[in-house]
């Protein structure tokens, strides 16, 4: 857990609100520790951003003067993801890069990925991918399949647009 503080104190857990589904998967898929609940009360909301440790993620103005919080959120200004993670990048110094210094989560289950081999992953995903990759992950919660397929490509493309235009 500790390795990721590297950056002094800026927050790498986080807990997004409803209206940020898009942005939680983003996060995850860059390797951070997102909870998101698509419906969650306010007040379950900040108890389980306090209980867990989280930094709030929230377009909401009022949620952010709530005192419990105690300055832990970043209220978010943009409506488009692109612009969420890059406000992200410039205020919380964001890694807007896959790479190996993080785990690689599942977007859907905010899970760590684990790497299994072609062998195990086979029954999970196509022919023509088995026969094309070495490389695999697995959500061990949806058991989900990953790659680096074109999937990959597609994100690892957008996250160099969304870093150019800072
Ligand atoms: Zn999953």
């Amino acid at each position: 857990m500790d390795r990721h503080h590297q950056a002094g104190h800026l927050p790498t857990r986080f807990i997004a609100d409803a209206m940020l589904g898009r942005l939680a998967r983003w996060l995850r898929i860059l390797g951070y520790d997102t909870a998101y609940e698509k419906a969650i009360t306010d007040e379950l909301l900040i108890e389980r951003a306090l209980r867990e440790d989280r930094w709030l993620l929230t377009r909401d103005r009022c949620l952010t003067l709530r005192k419990l919080l105690r300055g832990r959120h970043t209220l978010i200004a943009s409506d488009v993801v692109e612009g969420q993670l890059r406000q992200l990048h410039r205020d919380l110094k964001i890694d807007l890069d896959i790479n190996r210094q993080r785990d690689y989560r599942c977007a859907d289950c905010n899970v760590v990925l684990i790497s299994i081999s072609p062998e195990v992953a086979v029954p999970f995903i196509p022919p023509f991918v088995a026969q094309q990759y070495q490389t695999f992950l697995q959500c061990p919660q949806c058991c989900k399949v990953f790659w680096p397929g074109t999937h990959w490509e597609h994100l690892l493309t957008r996250l160099t647009a969304i870093r150019a235009e800072r």
